[in-house]
């Protein structure tokens, strides 16, 4: 179902899904049980909403990947490996 937008006066925009066929003019506000006007931008399509933001950040992350310049710093000269010394340990399986 789509996402309409109604516009309480005192707690401002309010998102509702309803099905095409029955889109109410007015709900009441959930938080002040006011009448809110459905605004005229109908079902929504508009940038504000957080799924909206998601699909439009992974569709330009696909064409627009962010550029890097450099490797990032290695590790193993500022921390060495930690060796334990644990003689259980030694008779664990190694990697090949
Ligand atoms: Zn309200």
């Amino acid at each position: 179902m789509p996402l309409y937008e109604f516009r309480c006066a005192q707690c401002g925009p309010v998102e509702r899904s309803f099905p095409m066929s029955d889109v109410p003019e007015h709900i009441t506000c959930p938080r002040c049980d006011a009448a809110s006007p459905r605004r005229i931008t109908g079902a929504v399509l508009h940038g504000s909403s957080p799924a909206k933001r998601l699909i439009e950040s992974t569709e330009r992350s696909a064409h627009e990947p962010e550029v890097v310049s450099s490797l990032p710093p290695a590790r193993s000269a500022a921390s060495p490996r930690k060796v334990s010394r644990n003689p259980l340990h030694q008779k664990l399986p190694r990697p090949e």
